[in-house]
Formats: structure tokens, C-alpha cells, sequence
């Protein structure tokens, strides 16, 4: 059932100390957590709150920059709704969570004053995080509030954004937010310690303490989330590959480890960063980007691209879908139409057509100079990614750790 990356073969030479020290000497620190840490009987529990809180002050007061992302409003306005149980369809859950909202930043504004330190609400959605022309007004505001001494915390903005709602509970919006603040560490509770072998609740399963490579990890991540969070150990394991690719270490530990897991104590799974971060561009490929389109490719061309990381010709492509540019993120997807890379193309979706299984030769003789050029080049490719944007190939199975090869 599980398989754990041996260590050799890692993007990293540190090992599991090294992870937790560079935790421990964080000045920046994105902490996510989770609603199931924040509820007890399906209820915003204050006693979890306040703790996790003093944790955080700890640190805070000792001169340490700390982000909050927090889920739990849809909690959180159950109770003041009067519902028993979280309602099923989304209009009623963006309702829960706008009730709710105004209530958990009034438990944390109450919590966090108690130490002296004064709470930002900041309401966001992933494209926010990830869009050029908001991410530099997010990171400005965010930027302000750590250097004025205040706790910035982080929300999905569940009225106008339902991502974290139906796939997340807001692990891949911490994943981005730490990218976006050049957090050094990222800070993951949940109510589970860490990452196990095997389904934490099966005999034998083991933690698994240390991962150096988070894309190379495979675990069955099946055990979906509590009945009042929505992220499963799949999402998490998502956001530890995007952090950990933008050369952020990760650790994953239960919310009352929160204390010993920013001292960089050994509790939960501590991931380790990349050496060799991607390069921005491609890192936004991967992680952040929306794609525009899709290329449908046969067969050849699919294992060109997976197998020998090669640039896309026309030759290969069979089909084209969506409205882009060129430029713009596009999608490519096998034969069966699984899609298996993303990268930037270098025509637009008006022009593609005439040149779908066309020579580089025949492209220039018909179309003229310039037709010749690859679709994607190989430098502007990702292979192994995640969709979360978009939802498109968002982890259906919940198994983690996707293998091109
Ligand atoms: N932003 C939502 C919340 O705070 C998402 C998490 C969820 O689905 O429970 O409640």
C-alpha cells in the first residue's frame, strides 16, 4: 500500500534534524490549521482556539513573523444557525461560513489580545495568491501587517470562492500563501500527528517522521476528512509538494503539537525543501497557474513528452479546446484524455487548428515562416503537477504521489 522515498534519491541532503532546526529558526511562519482541530461535537471549541493561539504568541512575542490560516467558519455558523449537522449543498455552507466568520475572528481578535498582540482578517481566494494582478496587493497588505507586529489571518473567502470549501479546507491556499509571503517554514495541524504508512487506525500503521522528497512520497490517502473539515491527507500531502517545491520546509503535526512543532521538536512529518527550487515561472506553472486550454495528443507525442521530457511539435497534437493566447498555460492531455503536463504555448488556440499533425516542413510551406516552432517548448513544460485551480484533475482517487514514468 505505501511506498516512502528512501532518502538517496531526494531533491535534498538534509535530513530530518536539519528540517526541524530550519523550522526552529524561522523568522516568517505560515501556520495552517484546520476545523477539525478547532471543533469539538461538530462546534467551534474556544479551549482549541485559545491554545493554539498561546502557541502562536509564544513565538510572535519572541520576534517571530507569523500568517494564520484558519478554516472553521462553516463550523463556526453552524452553531449559530441553529444547524445539527454541516448542510450538504454549497449555498448553504458559503451562508454557514459568512455567519461564521465574524465569529471566529471575534474568538481569535479576543484570544490573541489576551497576549497583546493584535489580529488581521484577511479573506482570500486562490486566484488572489496566484494572479499577477492581485497577488502584489495581497502580498503589500500582508507584508504591512507583519512588520506592524500584527497576526494576519488568513480565510478562503467563502462567498465568492468555494475551493478550499469543496476540496481543501484551505491546505493549498497556506501551501500558496506561504509562497507569496516567502515564508521559511509552513506549519500544517490537523488532528492527525503526521503522515502514516498505512491508515493510521490499521494495526502496524507507523508516522512517518521524515520525508525528503514530498512529490516522490505515495501513501493511500483515502480516509477522507472529519465530517467538519473537508481536507483529507491528500490535500495536505498537495500542499507539502507545493511548499516544499518553492523551497519552504514543511511539517504536519496535530494542532496540540503546535508548541513543539514550531520549536522544531521531532512531532509529526517534517518535509524537506527542495535544494533546487523550481524557477518561479515554472513553480507558478505547476502550482498556481489556470490553464486556458487543452491539447489532445496521440500517442508518440505523449511519451516524447513524459517519458523524454521533449518539446511538443504539431505533429503530435489531435485536438484543441479552450480560448488562449499565446503565452497563456495550457493543459496537455493523453490519448484517453488524462492530462499529463502543463506548459506555456507559443500559438493561439485560433491558429492551432490549421496545424494539428502538419511537419515542421509542410507548417512553414503552408503557413509560413515562424509555423515551424514547437507548441510548447520543453523549458516552459511541467510534468508532474497538481490542478487544483482549476479542479480539473484534482486528486479524484485521494492517492497522492503522482508517478509520470
Ligand atoms: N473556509 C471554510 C471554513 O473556514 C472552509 C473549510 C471547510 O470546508 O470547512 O469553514
Amino acid at each position: 500500500m505505501t511506498s516512502t522515498p528512501g532518502g538517496t534519491m531526494g531533491k535534498t541532503a538534509m535530513n530530518e534534524r536539519d528540517v526541524q532546526a530550519r523550522i526552529a529558526a524561522a523568522e516568517r511562519i505560515v501556520v495552517k490549521v484546520g476545523s477539525s482541530s478547532l471543533t469539538s461535537h461538530g462546534h467551534l471549541d474556544v479551549a482549541r482556539l485559545e491554545a493554539l493561539v498561546a502557541a502562536i504568541a509564544t513565538i510572535q512575542t519572541a520576534g517571530k513573523q507569523v500568517v494564520l490560516v484558519t478554516s472553521g467558519a462553516i463550523a463556526a455558523g453552524l452553531q449559530l444557525l441553529g444547524f445539527t449537522h454541516r448542510p450538504n449543498d454549497l449555498a448553504r455552507q458559503q451562508a454557514a461560513a459568512a455567519v461564521g466568520q465574524g465569529l471566529l475572528i471575534a474568538q481569535y481578535t479576543h484570544a490573541f489580545a489576551a497576549h497583546g498582540i493584535s489580529a488581521a482578517q484577511v479573506l482570500l481566494t486562490v486566484e488572489d495568491v496566484t494572479r499577477r494582478e492581485s497577488y502584489a496587493n495581497a502580498l503589500r497588505t500582508l507584508d504591512a501587517l507583519l512588520r506592524l507586529g500584527v497576526v494576519p489571518i488568513i480565510n478562503e473567502n467563502d462567498t465568492v470562492a468555494t475551493h478550499e470549501i469543496r476540496f481543501g479546507d484551505n491546505d493549498r491556499l497556506a501551501a500558496l500563501s506561504a509562497e507569496l509571503v516567502r515564508a521559511n517554514a509552513l506549519v500544517l495541524l490537523s488532528d492527525i500527528d503526521g503522515v502514516y504508512t498505512a491508515h493510521p487506525d490499521d494495526p502496524g500503521a507507523e508516522r512517518i517522521s521524515f520525508v525528503p522528497d514530498a512529490s516522490a512520497l505515495v501513501v493511500d490517502a483515502h480516509k477522507a476528512g472529519s465530517s467538519v473539515g473537508t481536507g483529507g491527507m491528500a490535500t495536505k500531502l498537495d500542499a507539502a509538494i507545493i511548499a516544499t517545491s518553492a523551497g519552504v520546509p514543511v511539517v504536519l503535526a496535530r494542532a496540540d503539537q503546535a508548541a513543539a512543532a514550531l520549536a522544531g521538536q521531532p512531532v509529526g512529518t517534517a518535509f524537506a525543501p527542495d535544494d533546487n527550487p523550481k524557477p518561479a515561472k515554472l513553480w507558478w506553472l505547476a502550482h498556481a497557474s489556470v490553464a486556458k486550454g487543452v491539447l489532445r495528443v496521440d500517442e508518440g507525442a505523449a511519451n516524447a513528452l513524459v517519458k523524454r521530457h521533449k518539446s511538443l511539435l504539431a505533429a503530435g497534437i489531435t485536438d484543441v479546446s479552450g480560448d488562449f493566447s499565446s503565452g497563456d498555460p495550457v493543459d496537455v492531455a493523453a490519448p484517453d484524455g488524462q492530462i499529463i503536463a502543463r506548459g506555456l504555448v507559443n500559438f493561439g488556440s485560433d491558429e492551432l487548428p490549421q496545424m494539428l499533425g502538419k511537419r515542421s516542413s509542410q507548417l512553414v510551406r503552408e503557413l509560413g515562416a515562424g509555423f515551424d516552432r514547437e507548441v510548447i517548448h520543453r523549458d516552459s513544460l511541467v510534468w508532474r503537477f497538481k490542478t487544483g485551480v482549476t479542479g480539473t484533475t484534482t486528486d479524484s482517487t485521494g492517492t497522492t504521489g503522482v508517478t509520470d514514468e
